[in-house]
């Protein structure tokens, strides 16, 4: 037997059957027709905007990081949450243009931004968090040839990371941001050129769930981003801090502690520097403010053994639940919370492995899990769907196409 992920607080059980938004799974199911599918829960997502405001500071604004979850209702629903909207790509920059957003609260970082991305944000008056030199060129170019101001912010390849983070995105060579001691020079050029100067953006790391590796990474961003702006004798408009808050997916996992956080935030924005005093200061999240609000419904299609095991095979799978099959940024594959959504309240009574429809062993959603004893026609849910599941599986893989999705 293998442990499961825990289940993120809250979710209970109506008539046996595991609920969200305040409905059993099986009535989403029958309301769109058919599996798999997403749900997801506006008032959980509400709820992790209230708690996360409620534990920083007032001043302190929260974007979204739309990669995480970029589904249209969604988008537009956080986008009425959000102080700002972080996009990535030219295609984001047309999600966002399509929820009726103020385009001047969305920057777009990113490293091999084309000359036609930087043209669509330059026209709109997007921010640019500049990731080279070069690309700085390029939209001073473009900007003039348009007519346009630009406002460019950059983004700081700092020297030092996010401890403990799922991912590192700072810190020695990397294809992201300008190395922090090239900045200062940058922030002259860019300011002598005309732009509307709007800061730097400084982003470590994803998934941490300790707030000690958190409170220590916002302290250098503070530090690095006062001595940049010394060095360069401005005042910063803007400070992204980036983000990383992470949330617990894996057996023994804790959620991370805001209110620690939000406590050092408060001790350290009560003594800031000139260079920073006077500007906005920004947290970009994805995961932490979606990703518990999301469920991953699929049905049990087949039951079989062998050699002993029991095989739970599901019509779902790693084409749209990547990161659950182990196959997305993890080394060591482990369970992710999992349940029998249909007897979300009956005993855990026998080990089954339950496995996605797809002709590969990578697609796997549960190993050697303790679960109920599920038959064909059964729904199992996997938690902690909201952040990188549809926008980040292979949903064309096997011709299986992408699963359902609704904001309930
Ligand atoms: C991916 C990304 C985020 C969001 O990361 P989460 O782990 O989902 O919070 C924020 N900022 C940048 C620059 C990113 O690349």
């Amino acid at each position: 037997m293998k442990p499961l992920g825990p289940i993120p607080a809250g979710y209970e059980a109506i008539d046996g059957e595991l609920a969200i938004g305040g409905a059993p799974a099986s009535h989403w199911v029958e309301a769109i027709g058919r599996t798999p599918l997403f749900v997801y829960s506006r008032d959980r997502i509400a709820q992790r905007f209230a708690d996360l405001r409620a534990a920083m500071p007032d001043r302190l604004k929260i974007n979204y990081a739309i990669k995480a979850n970029s589904f249209a209702p969604l988008l537009k629903f956080v986008s009425t949450l959000a102080d700002g909207l972080d996009i990535a790509s030219g295609g984001e920059l047309d999600m966002v243009r399509a929820v009726d957003f103020d385009l001047s609260r969305v920057s777009f970082a990113g490293p091999g931004k084309r000359d036609s991305e930087l043209e669509a944000a330059i026209g709109s008056g997007v921010t640019l968090n500049l990731e080279s030199e070069s690309e700085a060129e390029r939209a001073l170019a473009i900007a003039e040839r348009l007519g346009k101001t630009p406002s460019l912010a950059i983004r700081v390849n700092p020297d030092f990371e996010l401890k403990g983070s799922g991912m590192k995105m700072g810190g020695g060579p990397k294809p992201f941001g300008i190395d922090a001691e090239r900045v200062p020079a940058l922030i002259r050029s860019i300011i002598g050129a005309g732009c509307d100067f709007r800061g730097l953006h400084i982003f470590t790391g994803s998934q941490a769930l300790s707030a000690e590796a958190v409170i220590d990474m916002q302290a250098k961003v503070l530090d690095c981003a006062d001595r940049l702006a010394s060095e360069a004798g401005v005042n910063l408009p803007k400070l992204n801090m980036g983000g990383g808050f992470g949330i617990p997916y894996f057996p023994g996992d804790k959620p991370l502690d805001i209110a620690a956080v939000g406590h050092a935030l408060d001790r350290r924005f009560a003594e800031l520097p000139d260079t920073l005093a006077g500007a906005e200061l920004f947290l970009e999240l994805g995961r932490y403010l979606v990703g518990e609000a999301g469920v991953y419904l699929t049905r049990i299609v087949d039951r079989k053994e062998s050699y002993g095991e029991t095989y739970l095979v599901t019509d779902g799978g790693l084409h749209h639940q990547l990161a659950a099959s182990g196959n997305f940024g993890t080394v060591v594959r482990r369970n992710y919370p999992v349940a029998i959504a249909s007897r979300f309240d009956a005993e855990a009574e026998e080990t089954a492995n339950v496995v996605g429809c797809l002709c590969t062993p990578l697609d796997r959603l549960a190993d050697k899990a303790h679960l109920p004893r599920a038959e064909v026609g059964d729904l199992v849910a996997v938690f902690c769907a909201g952040a990188y599941g549809a926008s980040a599986s292979p949903s064309a893989f096997l011709g299986q196409g992408p699963a359902e999705e609704m904001l309930v």
